[in-house]
């Protein structure tokens, strides 16, 4: 986990706040994915979405998300240097579906 994330659980645990821990704790079941994905990418209109409580701050979900961010399936695009888990094999490097369909284009 986040330093903050890790501090705060500590906080709440020393302060015996157990719904609180216990929330933060089950976190990842409340995120789906794609939000989980766009946490990543500063989107802080998922909190919205995301019906949490108030004492939840943008820092401490975004510091909560980073941990998961080793977990996205998918290769290593050889082009754009992304992540992607749909993509084909060229010349034996793996090309995103992103980038192949733009060389495509270059056609
Ligand atoms: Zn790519």
């Amino acid at each position: 986990m986040g330093k903050l994330f890790d501090e705060t659980i500590l906080e709440f645990t020393r302060k015996g706040v157990v719904d609180r821990v216990k929330f933060l704790r089950g976190l990842r079941k409340k995120v789906m994915p794609s939000q989980l994905k766009r946490i990543h990418q500063n989107d802080k209109k998922v909190m919205a979405e995301l019906f949490l409580p108030r004492w939840v701050s943008w820092d401490l979900l975004y510091d909560w998300a980073s941990d998961f961010k080793e977990e996205s399936a998918g290769r290593d695009c050889a082009l754009c240097e992304n992540k992607s888990e749909i993509g084909i094999d060229f010349s034996e490097k793996f090309i995103c579906d992103n980038c192949f369909v733009k060389l495509k284009n270059l056609r």
